[in-house]
């Protein structure tokens, strides 16, 4: 068997389309343009990209976008003040404060300060709490975007094994915290597996959905991985440079053995990375829904 390669750049071609008519529907209907600031503390080259391409993302939507970009030296209590201005703007539904911060600065105490009903990137423990119960309001983006992977592509969530390999509180927790709710699109049941655990491939040889993010090249290789099984990679590591000097990027499963004997399977690059821009960009969208009531 040879497995179905599932394309996040097309699902999230799809969900931008949609996402657009929804844009419009908001404009019509209510006057609404959701609005989405980035802020950006300094210059790490990584995560100016990263603030660009979202930018960009908001840009093609027609969101009211802000690029507020401030010098790595800025204190917390200045950052906390500009959370707070965008928390009571009225134009603003979404906003993200692009991680890593400078070291003067306590990452929690900023990411706490957003108001969880503009917190996009669903880290907010407000947000965290209501999905762990069922009731999230935002999802966050790496994970909301596997689901709608899995969804699109056809892979039936209900009742199947699904095993995680990573407990992060970024992807790994809060997938599995997705996956388990009594909901369409979930319903499994679910392990996650870590660097404690016992025999890893005895979990990921269980399981019909896998889902790596171990941030490992390879880690998950071919005997590891049940014939048949849907396999999603988060990772993404650098391995070097392409001949025209970009990063050249490998994932956590060992992708030309696995994709022999999986049903269906993501690459890297072009799996999940595009899914979680568009995710974000979802999320900005249901903000200024929810700002309606
Ligand atoms: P992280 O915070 O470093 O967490 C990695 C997790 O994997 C940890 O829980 C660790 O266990 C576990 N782990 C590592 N090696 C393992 C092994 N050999 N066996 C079992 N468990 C192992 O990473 P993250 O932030 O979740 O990211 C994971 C990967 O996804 C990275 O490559 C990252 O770049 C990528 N990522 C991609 C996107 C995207 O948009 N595509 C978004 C986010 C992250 P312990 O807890 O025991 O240490």
């Amino acid at each position: 068997m040879t497995a179905k390669v599932i394309l996040g750049t097309e699902v999230a071609k799809e969900i931008r389309e949609e996402l657009k008519e929804e844009v419009s529907f908001l404009k019509d209907k209510y006057g609404i343009t959701p609005g989405l600031v980035t802020i950006l503390v300094g210059e790490n080259p990584a995560s100016v990209s990263y603030v660009t391409g979202k930018q960009k993302a908001a840009k093609e939507l027609g969101f009211h976008s802000i690029q507020d970009t401030q010098p790595a030296d800025i204190s917390e209590a200045r950052l906390l003040e500009l959370v707070d201005k965008y928390n009571r703007d009225k134009d603003i539904h979404g906003i993200l404060v692009q991680l890593p911060l400078p070291r003067q600065i306590n990452e929690t105490r900023v990411l706490y300060a957003i108001d969880p009903k503009k917190d996009v990137d669903g880290f907010h423990p407000v947000n965290l709490g209501k999905l762990m119960i069922g009731e999230a309001d935002f999802l966050p983006c790496t994970p909301a975007g596997i689901q709608q992977l899995l969804i699109r592509a056809g892979v039936q969530t209900d009742g199947a094994e699904v095993v995680v390999v990573g407990r992060s509180n970024i992807v790994g927790k809060p997938i599995a915290n997705i996956l388990v709710q009594k909901a369409a699109g979930a319903n499994a049941t679910v392990t996650i597996c870590h660097t404690r655990t016992r025999d890893l491939a005895a979990h990921t040889r269980r399981a019909d959905i896998l889902i790596v993010a171990a941030g490992k090249p390879k880690a998950v290789t071919v005997d590891m991985v049940r014939p048949g099984a849907a396999v999603i990679d988060v990772g993404v590591n650098r391995i070097g440079m392409t001949t025209e000097g970009k990063a050249k990027l490998c994932g956590d499963v060992d992708f030309e053995a696995v994709k022999e004997v999986a049903s269906v399977i993501t690459p890297v690059p072009g799996g999940v990375g595009p899914m979680t821009i568009t995710m974000l960009m979802s999320n900005t969208v249901k903000a200024a829904k929810l700002s309606i009531k």
